[in-house]
């Protein structure tokens, strides 16, 4: 089902040739005050739409679009939710936060192959990733927004902006394109990508609690095992240098 728990809706990402990531909406509908988890691949916005109207929520609830980080898979499509809902804020933690505003794609993109694949692929204009950002998000900042509490936890190394959010409460973790379900972790090897922050990253994630992984692409997981995190990061340390 779309709703993972209360308070939380997946949107599965419908992967093309370049992958569109998943969207995660969260927030208590009660509260009126939703957000978006990314948004995905360019050209998936009317699919996302239409997947937040089946659910039965209201666009004027959908208060901001949080990135987990910029890649082009995660944020392709924004200015399409954007046409739909003009009011929602971006959130995008500071580290990316500028590329963003200055319109210096290198990380929309992570390589100059994907770029001139992507635009030639989609119609994308160069500088078409040029965005004002609403809030910069810090590491250790503590989000409560839409009934629940979202402490964000800056995790480079995929990306050098990339964020995990972790509801303590409920033991869930979104960690973007960070680690994935059956011991995968994100690619290490695009602009700005460290592959021994993304070590460091992964152990941060490892001490963490968490029962529900909600990751950026791929199957959730729901019932993780306590020390899956730690045995992912033992299991990719030796390539992470
Ligand atoms: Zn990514
Ligand atoms: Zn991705």
């Amino acid at each position: 089902m779309a709703e993972v728990i209360k308070g939380i809706f997946h949107i599965p990402g419908q992967d093309e040739m370049i992958p569109d990531s998943h969207v995660y909406i969260i927030g208590d509908p009660s509260s009126q005050d939703l957000s978006l988890v990314d948004v995905g691949l360019t050209g998936k916005g009317g699919y996302k739409m239409s997947s937040i109207d089946g659910f039965g929520i209201k666009l004027e609830d959908i208060k901001r679009v949080i990135m987990t980080h910029t890649h082009f898979d995660h944020i392709g499509c924004f200015a399409e939710i954007k046409e739909q809902i003009p009011w929602v804020e971006l959130w995008v933690h500071e580290a990316e936060a500028e590329e963003l505003e200055q319109g210096d794609e290198r990380t929309v993109y992570g390589m100059d192959m994907f770029q001139s694949m992507c635009q030639m692929q989609y119609n994308v204009e160069p500088g078409a990733f040029r965005f004002k950002v609403d809030r910069r998000l810090r590491d250790r900042e503590t989000l409560k927004i839409g009934g629940m509490t979202w402490d964000v936890l800056s995790i480079p190394g995929h990306s050098r902006g990339s964020i995990a959010l972790y509801d303590e409460s409920n033991r869930i973790l979104i960690p973007g394109d960070t680690v994935y379900a059956d011991y995968a972790i994100g690619r290490f090897d695009l602009h700005g990508a460290d592959g021994a922050a993304l070590k460091d990253s992964l152990m941060r994630l490892a001490e963490l609690e968490v029962d529900i992984l909600l990751p950026g692409h791929n199957r959730i997981v729901k019932d993780l095992p306590a020390d899956y995190i730690l045995k992912t990061a033992q299991q990719w340390a030796p390539y992470l240098t």
